[in-house]
């Protein structure tokens, strides 16, 4: 059932925020939840031209043929820093802002991709299972694993979470290289394409953004360039890699695994990944704390308030 109008702006929720920052928006503004609605081609039908603003996320994002149902729509707000699922340029175009949630998330995003490294390395999962499952008593030592001291870690998108990477990936005593569509002022080796990097690495890290522009960018031609024994750890976003070209390489074991928080076509992975016993997986949850969905629930509430007070957008795309 729809209520009737409040006189407050009208939102739109395709992906609840943090109960805090729920309470906050549902005090400001009527909310339409269409996350819960039954049938929502009708929802959408029935309140679409009271809503001014959508609340989302990196999933489900906002597509372009939502927007001939939402004509008094200003605004987009979504709790993600990646954009690739929104339709950022049809929004532009009929005057619709949109918003992200940059530099909140940096740190835990970074915190798991050196999780992912360690986990590989040192394989803290196998470990787990071998006391777990008795075999420690059984057969003593585990398998031995590898040091991260003297690695050479390869980022490719040395932005604001490679960054956070690459200072994590030092203060580890690694060497860190990068890639991406322009040399930045940074004190580490920048090598022009995805392949110069890969041959020049131990472990390849992405972290740029995923989309159009970057889909499979890590290609067979990338994954042939890594040594037998290199990782690869993926944060970015699933398209970025060729996911058939990688199942490929790690079936036949010529690279040493993968480290993957993000998928082609998640959550329902390909179920090879299920039975290979070189990589480590992880459910899209890089960013994935406490503080840090607060972090950015909160933003995308600053966002809203800001817009509708008339002031400006604390991170506008
Ligand atoms: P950012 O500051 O914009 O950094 C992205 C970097 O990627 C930039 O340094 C950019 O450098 C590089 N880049 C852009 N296009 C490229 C291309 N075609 N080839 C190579 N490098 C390219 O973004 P961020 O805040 O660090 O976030 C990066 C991405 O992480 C997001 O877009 C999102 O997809 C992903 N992410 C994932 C999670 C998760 O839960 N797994 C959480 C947060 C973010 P140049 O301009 O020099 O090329």
């Amino acid at each position: 059932m729809t209520q009737a109008s409040t006189g407050k702006p009208e939102l739109l929720v395709l992906r609840p925020l943090m109960p805090g920052q729920m309470e906050q928006i549902e005090n400001a503004f009527q909310l339409h939840r269409y996350d819960l609605a039954e049938d929502k081609q009708a929802f959408l039908v029935e309140v679409g031209s009271r809503i001014r603003g959508v609340v989302t996320a990196g999933s489900p994002g906002f597509k372009a043929d939502m927007l001939p149902h939402l004509p008094a729509l200003e605004i987009v707000a979504s709790a993600s820093v990646g954009t690739d699922s929104i339709d950022v340029s049809a929004c532009k175009a009929r005057g619709i802002h949109v918003t992200n949630t940059p530099e909140v998330l940096n740190d835990d995003v970074a915190d798991l991709a050196i999780g992912l490294i360690l986990n590989a390395l040192r394989r803290l999962g196998d470990g787990h299972d071998y006391v777990r499952s008795g075999e420690w008593s059984r057969n003593g030592m585990m398998a031995l694993g590898r040091s991260l001291k003297g690695r050479r870690l390869g980022v490719v998108g040395l932005g604001r979470i490679g960054m956070e990477i690459a200072q994590r990936a030092q203060a580890m005593k690694m060497t860190i290289a990068y890639t991406g569509r322009s040399k930045k002022d940074v004190p580490f080796e920048y090598f022009p394409t995805p392949v110069d990097l890969a041959q020049n690495c131990d472990i390849l890290v992405l972290a740029c953004p995923g989309g159009a522009e970057t889909r499979h960018l890590i290609n067979a031609e990338v994954l042939e360039a890594m040594r037998p024994d290199a990782w690869i750890i993926n944060i970015s976003r699933g398209s970025v890699i060729d996911e058939a070209a990688l199942i490929d390489a790690l079936e036949r074991r010529a690279i040493g695994g993968a480290g993957l928080d993000v998928f082609e076509n998640e959550p329902h992975i390909d179920t090879r990944f299920h039975t290979l016993d070189n990589v480590v997986l992880f459910p899209h949850h890089a960013s994935g704390t406490v503080e840090t969905r607060a972090a950015m629930s909160q933003l995308v509430v600053d966002n809203l308030k800001a817009h509708f007070s008339g002031q400006a957008l604390p991170t506008p795309v």
